[in-house]
């Protein structure tokens, strides 16, 4: 008689499909009722391709819901039993990936509050050494491109070959319409240097509330990202975690069937001959917007340095400088005069009014 041979686990693949890679849970496993219906509501609508849980929450401040442990890996377990989506959790310590792969987990992902930090994701990676696992990789916190791609190589030099990205933007001070900055320049230039790295998009944690969800995922879709991952929980009001930013599996159905899914670029006649021009210009836009935050950065800075020797924030002769040389370089770029001008009516108030405030602080 010959021995069956027991089935190979395959490592779940984050590339070639039809349709984008859609990742949905709650931010937290809560209950094992809590995580099982969120798993069944959202095995029925159909979209979803891995179901994911937050096991050991990183909480900004302690006190807050740090997560149920490794108790919820069991409940994944189950979930993945009753409906077949596979399961993936975020991990930040040797101890977490010795855990999830015992239980099955088909998914790794590493956290933005541990991809900021080489030792803890190196420690990662030597705990995966050997092991076959699909893992992604969320930004770090700060806008910082190359410690994205260190973690990224660091897990890929485990022997890791099916490695994806997370965007889910970006910290920064104060408040803002993001709940982190979505800087699309840093994601996009990702794209760019690794055309074959899968890209997904998380919303959930870019907006930090349910409004915003649709616009950023349509943007994501039309970013040329692979996929989303979107925090779901059946009661979202009531979640031990991120209640604003979560919604239902059925809301999030209806999100989808709302969604653009537009083809990457015109392969055939049919294709909208302005799609590629309008993400080019989205791009470009997108860039402008940082150049600009940038430019204000810089006047904010000024500022500092104006109150500190006692100068005036507003000096004209150096403002006509700017002006004449900005309508010139404008002039030779094929730029008319009333546009520079307007433009730089704009910048020159902003700029004002940050370095005003800096000196009245
Ligand atoms: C999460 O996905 O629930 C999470 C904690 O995300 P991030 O690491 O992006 O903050
Ligand atoms: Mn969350």
């Amino acid at each position: 008689m010959t021995e069956k041979t027991a089935p190979q686990p395959t490592v779940f693949s984050l590339k070639n499909r039809s349709t984008p890679l859609i990742i949905s849970g709650p931010c937290s496993a809560e209950t094992e009722g809590q995580l099982l219906n969120t798993a069944k509501q959202l095995k029925a609508t159909g979209i979803v391709h891995l179901l994911r849980a937050g096991i050991w929450k990183p909480r900004t401040r302690p006190g807050s819901f740090e997560g149920v442990g490794a108790v919820g890996l069991q409940w994944l377990q189950t979930a993945k039993a009753e409906t077949g989506l596979p399961t993936t959790v975020e991990v930040a310590t040797t101890e977490h990936v010795e855990q999830a792969l015992a239980h099955g987990v088909d998914v790794l992902w590493i956290g933005a509050r541990t991809s900021v930090n080489p030792f803890a994701v190196q420690t990662i990676a030597d705990a995966l050494k050997g092991v076959d696992i699909t893992v992604l990789v969320k930004n770090p916190i700060n806008p910082d491109l190359n410690l994205w791609i260190g973690a990224i190589e660091r897990i890929k030099n485990a022997g890791i070959t099916e490695v994806g990205a997370i965007h889910r933007g970006f910290s920064r001070y104060g408040e803002q319409t993001y709940r982190n900055a979505p800087n699309w320049q840093i994601p996009i230039e990702l794209m760019r240097k690794f055309p074959d790295l899968p890209m997904i998009c998380d919303p959930s944690h870019i907006c930090g509330r349910r409004d915003l969800l649709q616009k950023v995922s349509q943007k994501a879709l039309d970013l040329s990202f692979d996929g989303l991952m979107l925090e779901t929980h059946i009661d979202p009001d009531n979640a031990w975690s991120d209640a604003r930013q979560q919604i239902t599996p059925e809301q999030f159905h209806e999100m989808y069937k709302a969604l653009a899914f537009r083809k990457p670029i015109a392969e055939d006649l049919e294709a909208d001959p302005l799609e590629e021009s309008r993400l080019k210009i989205d791009r470009l836009d997108e860039e402008i917007m940082t150049l600009l935050a940038q430019r204000m950065d810089v006047a904010t800075a000024i500022g500092s340095i104006k109150k500190l020797h006692h100068l005036r924030v507003y000096q004209p002769e150096r403002w006509e400088v700017i002006n004449k040389r900005m309508i010139e370089q404008g002039a030779d770029a094929g730029l008319s005069q009333p546009f520079i001008e307007q433009y730089l009516k704009a910048i020159h108030a902003e700029s004002i009014e940050k370095q005003m405030n800096v000196i009245n602080d």
